[in-house]
């Protein structure tokens, strides 16, 4: 019988062992963190990764973060936190299917939209624009940011000190000049390679979340109706199926039976069409995978026709409301205005950020005191983000 550090015995355990494909992330040959640490007593390197992005205040935080909908516009909205636990568990379900690393897949899933700025994509391109003579924003290189630097919990390192394997999935994409900087999660942009197959999987997971949440959401919003999604294909042939089974099906029931048939037909096609690729390609190790010039991980092309055909439709529809619109414009409005305020005048900020903008200013001079703006700013929910516009901005309050 196996004894752990701790001396607990290893059978006390009901120990699932997970079965990985030789072209999985194994744990025995990740690149490791950026700071070394001694293994984990009871858990595997990623499942610690996954539970250190679960217990970091950004974490939390996703829970009053805008997805489409800012979070008073409604209790039953998604959020990104719960945006995020939809991709986990979709992801987790190709994992599983896959025999790629489940953990690792979650670990990514969870921590993919930490660094959203409020209101989001909203937020992102005003806080973009404000940023654009420092670099710009990007909420993927903020989230990279945010695991590395901004998270304060461990007494040995700044951030998380994540694995290799979750920053690399982190970082869905960047530019060029961003990628130099960046070193070893950087290398791949530089020289046209893949990341693991777990952060394709994550990365279509999100995908396959947010098209199909928003569909659900949008309707409820009655911001677009049936009416245009019976003509999109991808919505019709299950619709049609469903109301076809169930004869006089109340609305609500049919919508959610169709969206949850939507999730389930691109998780089929997702895993048939990947594991063939796999099949045709079959890559060795991780490692491999990274050298292919195209992602391993995808859908038939009938599927990516018919997810870009919603695509399409969400932007228009939905994404390009004009009520979505105003309140796009009200937030982006917001953002500017706070950073202006705090960028001309620090002391308006609080004690902490205060003292975050004076080490950066200290190490980085200007570009340091800007960026310690954009950090306060990101970090911020949707009402923090109100809360101190109104404080630093309303006389009345
Ligand atoms: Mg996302």
């Amino acid at each position: 019988m196996g004894y752990n550090s701790r001396s607990i015995p290893i059978s006390e355990f009901q120990i699932t062992v997970m079965s990985l494909a030789l072209y999985a992330s194994h744990e025995n040959r990740s690149r490791g963190r950026r700071y070394s640490e001694p293994s984990p007593d009871l858990r595997g390197e990623y499942q610690r990764d996954r539970d250190r992005v679960i217990h970091s205040s950004s974490f939390r935080r996703l829970e009053y973060k805008t997805q489409v909908f800012v979070n008073h516009e409604g209790d039953l909205y998604r959020t990104r936190l719960t945006h995020s636990l939809e991709v986990a568990q979709v992801g987790r379900t190709v994992a599983r299917a896959m025999e790629l690393h489940e953990d690792l897949v979650e670990a990514i899933a969870l921590a993919h939209d930490l660094g959203h700025a409020p209101f989001g994509h909203a937020g992102q391109d005003a806080l973009d624009a404000c940023m654009k003579d420092y670099g710009g924003f990007e909420h993927n290189l903020h989230a990279l940011r945010v695991v590395d630097e901004l998270e304060e919990r461990y007494a040995a390192f700044r951030g998380l000190n994540l694995t290799f394997e979750s920053r690399e999935g982190i970082l869905k994409h960047c530019s060029l000049t961003h990628a130099v900087l960046l070193g070893d999660v950087g290398e791949r942009f530089l020289q046209g390679g893949q990341p693991s197959l777990e952060a394709q999987v994550a990365n279509l997971a999100d995908e396959i979340a947010y098209n199909c949440h928003d569909v659900d959401d949008g309707l409820r919003s009655g911001l677009i109706t049936l009416y245009q999604l019976r003509e999109l294909s991808l919505f019709r042939a299950h619709y049609e199926e469903v109301v076809g089974s169930y004869a006089g099906l109340r609305e609500r029931r049919v919508i959610h039976e169709v969206v949850r048939r939507m999730v389930s037909s691109q998780i089929m096609d997702l895993v048939e069409v990947s594991r063939e690729r796999l099949r045709q390609v079959n890559p060795r190790e991780a490692d491999e995978v990274r050298r292919q010039s195209s992602p391993l991980i995808g859908f038939s092309p009938l599927m990516v026709e018919q997810i870009w055909e919603l695509k399409q439709f969400l932007r228009e529809a939905l994404y390009g409301h004009y009520q979505i619109r105003r309140t796009a414009a009200k937030v982006g409005r917001l953002i500017g205005s706070l950073f202006e305020v705090f960028v001309a005048d620090p002391l308006l900020l609080p004690p902490q950020a205060l003292a975050d903008l004076r080490a950066r200013e200290d190490s980085h001079g200007e570009a340091g005191r800007v960026q310690a703006v954009a950090d306060y700013i990101a970090g911020m929910t949707d009402r923090y983000a109100i809360l101190e516009y109104q404080r630093v901005l309303d006389p009345s309050v």
